[in-house]
């Protein structure tokens, strides 16, 4: 990137003529716009440069280090009413050298990729040990091993769900409370069956009080 930000440029929406040259501009073609007029690539002298689609972070990453001169294509995308990033435009001589440094170290890329998955892993594993412990304190009647299934889709990654959230992470009362009763729901009732026959979760919920209480009773005390 330069000091000045990065050159733009964009897939055209619509047929365009450029300014400079005069020369038709087609749909689809990339093109670049200077205080609302449009030029054609030539025009705007980028047009040595080749096109490299979005998705390989590394080698686009490198692609741009190598080139001297590139730029990021953009489109306006109308449904969304903004601009999203299709990729970029480098030198081919850039591109080159960039696939063989992504080919080069591909192995090590991969080794490094596999350590950091097996090390979210195990913090994953100690999350879900920790959540299931607490979980068998507060329910020491609960099942023999459910506190595990518990804790293992409480603790589910990126999903948002109650073991995510801060609370949770503090391992507080309420929100292991939270998470057994929402097993209990799915798992000790028949709220499912209830969704199933089109009741309202309001009403499937209120339907299942009573059973959620009792089950929560037996997990609690003896
Ligand atoms: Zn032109």
């Amino acid at each position: 990137m330069s000091k000045h930000g990065d050159i733009k440029v964009f897939m055209s929406n619509q047929d365009n003529k450029c300014e400079d040259c005069g020369r038709e501009i087609e749909q689809g073609e990339f093109i670049q716009l200077y205080s609302n007029k449009v030029y054609c690539l030539t025009c705007a002298d980028l047009d040595h440069l080749v096109f490299l689609p979005s998705g390989d972070t590394a080698l686009t990453r490198r692609a741009r280090k190598n080139s001297n001169l590139s730029a990021i294509v953009l489109k306006f995308i109308k449904h969304r009413k903004r601009n999203e990033r299709q990729g970029v435009l480098v030198e081919l001589d850039a591109l080159e050298k960039a696939e063989q440094e992504c080919a080069a170290d591909a192995g090590e890329r991969e080794i490094a990729r596999a350590k950091a998955n097996a090390r979210r892993l195990k913090q994953d594993k100690k999350y879900i040990q920790d959540f299931a412990t607490h979980i068998r304190k507060i329910f020491p009647k609960c099942p023999e091993g459910r506190e595990y299934n518990i804790a293992e889709h409480a603790c589910e990654k990126y999903s948002g769900r109650v073991g995510r959230s801060a609370q949770a992470k503090e391992f507080s009362p309420d929100a292991v409370e939270f998470a057994v009763v929402a097993h209990i729901r799915h798992a000790e009732t028949k709220y499912d069956e209830y969704l199933m026959d089109g009741y309202s979760r309001e009403t499937a919920r209120e339907m299942i009080r009573d059973e959620i209480d009792k089950v929560v009773c037996q997990w609690t005390a003896g």
